[in-house]
Parts: C-alpha cells; sequence; structure tokens
C-alpha cells in the first residue's frame, strides 16, 4: 500500500505536505522518504541541497535532500516526520551534489557516505547552535575593503610567462600539466594565473574563487603566508583534517557563503563547496597523500579534474615528477603541457646529484667516506645539510645472534621496530609497545642486536661523529605533539639547524635557504619492491628531496656546490642515471614502456577487494566466492592472495585484484558486482578500492 499525498490535499488545518528524498550517513545504498508539512508559522517550503534532522531509528542524524517527491512508496504508517530544516545554511548547489554522486557512483560508495562526512561536524549535529554561532562569527568579520596596496611580485621568467599566458587564454575546462623542475618557480605561476582570473572575473562582475590543493598540512602554513601576502585584500582561508573543529566548520562555511576567494586545503578540501569556484590548482599532483586510503578511497587529484570538467573551468597540476597518469595524458595532449626547465630565483642551480657506489666506498655505520666528508666542509662553511633516510625508529628490528630470533610482532606479519630513546619496542601496524627485552625471550642470551638502522640510530651517530653540530631529526615520532613539526621547520628556517635529518617529511616543499648538501643514505630497498609503483615513489622521493638543496639565490662564482649524494649498491641503475641527469622525462618515458607492456596502469584499470578475517582461510574463501558470482567479460579477475602483510593486530587480510584495459566496462561489472557481495550475508569485512596505489 501506498500513501498519496499532495499540495492539493484538503486541508486539514496543515497547508501542505511533501516527501523529502534524504540520504544519511550510513552504509545502506538508498536514499531514505521523509514526511514534511507545512508548519503555519514557517512557510518556507524545504529544497534540494537543504540539510535535515530526520529521526531514524531511535536516533536523530543530519541528512541531505537530494529529491523532493509528491509521494512516497512507503506505507503511510513507516514515513516518518521530518524534524528540522537547516535553512541557516544556503542549500548545497546542484553540482555540488552531483560532483559527490560521482565520486559515489565512481568509488562505489552511497551517496549520504560520501555526501555527509565530507561535511564539518558542526553541520551534522543535532543541534543548529554551532551553525548559528559559526555563522554569527562570521557576521561579524565580514570583508571590510582592504586598500589594495603594493604588493611584490617577481618578474616572471619566459617560461613561467608562457605558461601564465596559456593557463589564463583557455576557455572552458582545459588540463594543465605544469612540469616544472623543483625550485622553477610554480607557485609563482598559480599565484599569476590565479591572480589573473579572479581579476577577469570580478571585471566582469562575476565572483570567483579559487581552490589550490597541496598534499602536505605542514606545507600549508608556508603557502598560506605566500598567498594572504599576494592577496591582501582578498580572503583566503585553509582545510584540513587538523583544524580545530570550530574553525573548520568557519572555514567551510565561508568557502561556501563565498566569502573565501580561495581556499586553500589538503586532499579532503576537493569535496568543499565552492559555489563560485572558477579555477582549481593541484601541486604535487603526483603525491600519495592524494589518495585517501581509509572509508571513502578516493584520488583528490582525479575528483579535482572531474570537478574542472563539470565545471567547464581550468585546473593545474604542478609537479616535478609528474605521476604517469598525467604523463600520459601529457603526452597525448589530452592534458596541456607547460614545461619550466629552469630553477627561477636567480642564478639557483640544480644541485648536482653524484651517486656514491657503496661497494667501492664501503658505509661504516650508515655513512660512506665521501658523505661524512661533505658534511664536515658544510659545518665548516656553515651551510645547512639535510640526510634523507625514509625510515623512522631506531632499527627496524632486533635479533638474537645465539638463537635466530627475532623482533615479530605477535598481532602482525610484521616486525617490532626499536625505538631507543623511548626505551620500547613499537609495531608500526598495530601500535603494540613492549619494552625492550633485556636478553633474548627464547634463549636469554644478554647480546640482542638492533638490525638495520633508522633515523633514530643516525641522529645518534651524527652526534658522535660531530658532537659541536646541531642535529634536528624530524620524523612522525618526533613531530608527535600538535605545532611541534611547524617549530622544528621553522628552526631550520631561522638557521638554528646544521643538519636536518628525516623521513619523506622533511623532502617535501620546503624552501629552505642555506642548504647545500643532501645525502641520500640507504634507497636501493625500493628498487626491488614488488610493487610496481615503487620506483616511481623513489624516483618522485629523490627528485623532492635533492630538490631541497641549491634553492637560493646565490652569486656568481659561488655556485655550483649543492650537492646530492646517494649512497647506493647499483650506481648504474637506470633509475638513479636518469636523476642524475635530472631527466625525468627520460625515467617517464621508459616506465610508460614498460607499464604498456606489462598491461599495467595507466594503461589498463584495476580495483582491489580487500576481505578481512580472523582466519585466512575465511577471508580467501569469501574472495573465491566473489570471483564467481557474476559473470565478468572484459574484466580479468585474478587469484585471491594474501596480503603482503598478511595479519594486523591479529586480522587475516586477502585481496583480489581486478583489471580492464577498458575502465568503462570495469565500472560496469562493479555497481552490480558490488550489490550482489552486499546481499551476501558474510562475516569477513570487506572493502572495494577502485584504482587503488598500493597492490
Ligand atoms: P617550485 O614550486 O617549482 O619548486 P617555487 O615556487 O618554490 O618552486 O620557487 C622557487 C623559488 O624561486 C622561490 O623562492 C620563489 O620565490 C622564486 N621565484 C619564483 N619565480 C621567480 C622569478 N620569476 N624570479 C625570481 N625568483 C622567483
Ligand atoms: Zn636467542
Ligand atoms: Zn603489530
Amino acid at each position: 500500500m501506498s500513501v498519496e499525498i499532495g499540495a492539493s490535499m484538503p486541508a486539514t488545518g496543515r497547508v501542505s505536505q511533501m516527501v523529502l528524498s534524504v540520504v544519511l550517513d550510513a552504509p545502506l545504498d538508498t536514499a531514505f522518504d521523509y514526511l514534511w508539512v507545512e508548519p503555519a508559522e514557517q512557510p518556507e517550503r524545504p529544497q534540494v541541497g537543504q540539510l535535515v534532522l530526520v529521526p531514524f531509528g531511535r536516533r536523530k542524524v543530519v541528512g541531505l535532500v537530494i529529491d523532493i517527491k509528491e509521494s512516497s512508496e512507503l506505507p503511510a504508517d513507516k514515513l516518518r516526520e521530518l524534524m528540522e530544516i537547516r535553512t541557516q545554511l544556503p542549500v548545497l548547489s546542484e553540482a555540488w551534489i552531483a560532483l559527490c554522486q560521482f565520486a559515489a557512483e565512481y568509488y562505489q560508495r552511497p551517496l549520504g557516505e560520501v555526501a555527509l562526512p565530507s561535511l564539518p561536524k558542526g553541520l551534522r549535529g543535532e543541534s543548529a547552535a554551532v551553525l548559528e554561532r559559526a555563522l554569527k562569527k562570521l557576521a561579524a568579520q565580514a570583508p571590510t575593503a582592504v586598500p589594495a596596496g603594493h604588493v611584490d611580485r617577481p618578474q616572471l621568467n619566459a617560461e613561467q610567462q608562457n605558461a601564465v599566458n596559456a593557463i589564463v587564454q583557455g576557455e572552458g575546462y582545459q588540463a594543465y600539466l605544469l612540469f616544472g623542475v623543483t625550485g622553477s618557480g610554480k607557485t609563482e605561476v598559480y599565484l599569476q594565473a590565479a591572480e589573473h582570473l579572479l581579476q577577469r572575473a570580478r571585471d566582469a562582475g562575476q565572483r570567483a574563487q579559487v581552490l589550490m590543493l597541496v598534499p602536505e598540512i605542514n606545507l600549508t602554513p608556508q603557502l598560506e603566508g605566500s598567498v594572504r601576502a599576494r592577496f591582501p585584500a582578498l580572503q583566503v582561508v585553509s582545510l584540513h583534517s587538523q583544524l580545530a573543529e570550530g574553525e573548520r566548520l568557519r572555514q567551510w562555511v565561508s568557502a561556501h557563503l563565498g566569502q573565501a576567494d580561495i581556499v586553500l586545503g589538503t586532499r579532503l578540501a576537493v569535496l568543499c563547496s565552492m559555489p563560485h569556484l572558477k579555477m582549481i590548482i593541484v601541486d604535487e599532483e603526483h603525491d600519495a597523500s592524494y589518495k585517501q586510503q581509509e572509508s571513502l578511497r578516493y584520488s583528490a587529484r582525479d575528483l579535482a579534474v572531474w570537478r574542472a570538467h563539470q565545471l567547464q573551468i581550468p585546473i593545474v597540476l604542478g609537479s616535478a615528477t609528474p605521476s604517469a597518469e598525467s604523463w600520459l595524458h601529457g603526452s597525448t595532449g589530452r592534458y596541456q603541457q607547460l614545461t619550466l626547465t629552469q630553477r627561477a630565483a636567480s642564478n639557483a642551480q640544480l644541485p648536482q646529484v653524484r651517486l656514491i657506489d657503496t661497494e667501492v666506498n664501503k658505509p661504516v655505520d650508515g655513512f660512506s667516506q665521501p658523505l661524512l666528508i661533505a658534511l664536515r666542509e658544510r659545518l665548516e662553511r656553515g651551510e645547512q645539510s639535510l640526510l634523507f633516510l625514509n625510515r623512522r625508529g631506531y632499527a627496524p628490528v632486533m635479533h638474537c645472534e645465539a638463537c635466530g630470533w627475532i623482533s615479530n610482532c605477535r598481532r602482525c606479519t610484521a616486525f617490532m621496530v626499536l625505538h631507543k630513546p623511548e626505551k620500547r619496542l613499537r609495531c608500526h601496524h598495530c601500535s603494540l609497545e613492549l619494552r625492550i627485552p633485556s636478553a633474548c625471550p627464547t634463549c636469554g642470551n644478554v647480546d640482542v642486536q638492533p638490525l638495520g638502522r633508522g633515523t633514530q640510530r643516525v641522529e645518534e651517530y651524527l652526534q658522535l661523529a660531530f658532537p659541536s653540530a646541531r642535529v634536528l631529526r624530524i620524523d612522525a615520532d618526533s613531530t608527535r605533539r600538535k605545532g611541534s613539526a611547524q617549530a622544528a621547520f621553522d628552526a631550520v628556517h631561522r638557521g638554528e639547524v646544521d643538519i636536518l635529518l628525516g623521513t619523506q617529511m622533511v623532502a617535501k616543499g620546503h624552501d629552505f635557504q642555506r642548504l647545500t648538501l643532501v645525502g641520500v643514505i640507504n634507497p636501493d630497498t625500493a628498487l626491488f619492491s614488488q610493487d610496481y609503483r615503487a620506483g616511481e615513489r623513489l624516483f618522485a622521493q629523490l627528485m623532492q628531496v635533492a630538490g631541497r638543496a641549491g634553492r637560493a639565490a646565490v652569486s656568481e662564482g659561488d655556485q655550483a656546490k649543492a650537492e646530492v649524494l646517494i649512497q647506493t649498491r647499483y650506481p648504474s641503475h637506470p633509475l638513479y642515471q636518469a636523476l642524475m641527469a635530472h631527466d625525468y622525462p627520460r625515467f617517464a618515458n621508459a616506465m610508460l614502456s614498460e607499464r604498456r607492456a606489462a598491461h599495467l596502469p595507466p594503461y589498463a584499470f584495476q580495483a582491489l577487494l580487500r576481505a578481512e578475517a580472523k582466519s585466512l582461510t575465511n577471508a580467501l574463501e569469501f574472495l573465491a566466492q566473489a570471483r564467481e558470482l557474476m559473470p565478468h567479460s572484459g574484466v580479468t579477475i585474478n587469484d585471491p592472495v594474501p596480503m603482503t602483510i598478511t595479519r594486523v593486530a591479529g586480522v587475516e587480510r586477502a585481496q583480489l585484484l581486478l583489471e580492464s584495459s577498458s575502465r568503462t566496462r570495469l565500472q560496469t561489472f562493479l555497481k552490480p558486482w558490488m550489490q550482489a557481495l552486499r546481499a551476501l550475508k558474510t562475516r569477513v569485512s570487506w572493502t572495494l578500492e577502485v584504482d587503488p596505489i598500493d597492490i
């Protein structure tokens, strides 16, 4: 039985009613109907794109109205009444809902699980008071017209100028791949292109907003500083996961109201509502942190491209080492490639990359003689050095030579890492912590040794080898406290550090002016990884960390002293050879040929079904069942296999890889397959990832 209700129903004291189709943050791929009855005192009608408070089970939750209907299929006694419409907030636009809808369909998630979690918590609470307070605060600080004072901008070089011209001359949608070596002034291109487009919109009497995505929270302050300095009259907000809730709410609402002219943010900002969006910038577009690795596993870069296309606006993807995907699009002309070949600051040179053959110069305690000599020279000259080692902790494992015991985590297929300052063994996968054993747990041998080397151990060595040097370690352990990473980077910028040592945290984006030496301690392991993307990542990482050296303008005659020293056992490896020549195109083209030959992305499209269970057999059986669930022509489904790190925190994990040469065919298969999977009653927990980057 269904009820028919319409605006024409005879009034029974109540004027009119409607049925609203509402999506909620729930793992059900459906919208829910709620009845709206016009209250006498509030004649405003509900609209698509409004947030509403509704009863759901015994809870009250906030949902998003996606449709307004005359009637519901639900029986009248099942149709519950809406509780509240958040009219305080302007509606979310059709375009924004379409963006969420696309993400939901492409990544195979319910719309509600995409749209609602993308909103700040303050909008999703039971009470509207939080939102009202935020709105009041924003109204109070409404933009006062700032006189356009004089702003310094560097004179662009010819390549930068070409890039800016190309971007601002385009009409409608166009993706630009800004391929520029480290220090080539990509930021300046973003800023001047943005300035131009904002100004043009303003001259045409239109409103305009720019979205600028960056990979790392730690990079936002530096960039935010440059952007604010460049646009003193504009409102710049930043959005990232470390903002306090209240702040995040205000920044988001200010973007949604169109008050914020420029939104700077990490990946989550790609779903920010920006009604006047006119340009998107994705800095370091190749960076893996644009990929969200939990719940909605989306690529912010890919969504940004879709959004630009949807809105028919330009998008600039910048990188010194573009992703294989973008490089391919650049070479086929799908993206327009703009190239910056030189460092922008006057006389700043690309550092010289030297490979230290560790067969010849055997490292002692991790350091070869040439690296030690280079460090000493920098100390004597009062210059800064950076040492890169992508492994935190003191040693990746402990072991007993007498009996062969090693510090396995009892809950994971992984080693417990020695953290010496904290006096702990720590599993980086399940966070299990143990005291450092004073003797071997198996044979009682008191001489249990650390094996291998992490940042803490290198730090300890440096303090012994260079007692007067100011050594600073930056990694996830040293920067646990909020604000401590920023403080550490500030100290480096102020010149209070002689040797900076760190993981990939130090590789990205920072413009250290006094740095003339980069040492890479042990990069080789990535050369032999099972992951076909490991080479691409290693090249990007090394290029980026190398790019920290020699960025400052120097006087003539003082040049060419910035060096990058890489310790390796494989100096003739093509990856290192291309790096030495600063030749990313050579590396990238070789990589693409290999990928094409092996039918790997970007020449193939993949999805990964992961299963987790108490027993590996159950996980594998579930995947085998999933594999046979439906005929799959045009899509290859590989055999189920255990994941490399099979067990984490006592849970066994396995995966099933799907591949197709056609994105459409893969998508066409996934939708009904997901429905069939959801219908399976299984105790195995599973997730699907489209375009996985870690396989
Ligand atoms: P990238 O992002 O390409 O690595 P940046 O944008 O950080 O490079 O620029 C590197 C340095 O060059 C910065 O200090 C920047 O201020 C400076 N710079 C950029 N463009 C110019 C220019 N046209 N003239 C002089 N200096 C410039
Ligand atoms: Zn032992
Ligand atoms: Zn563990």
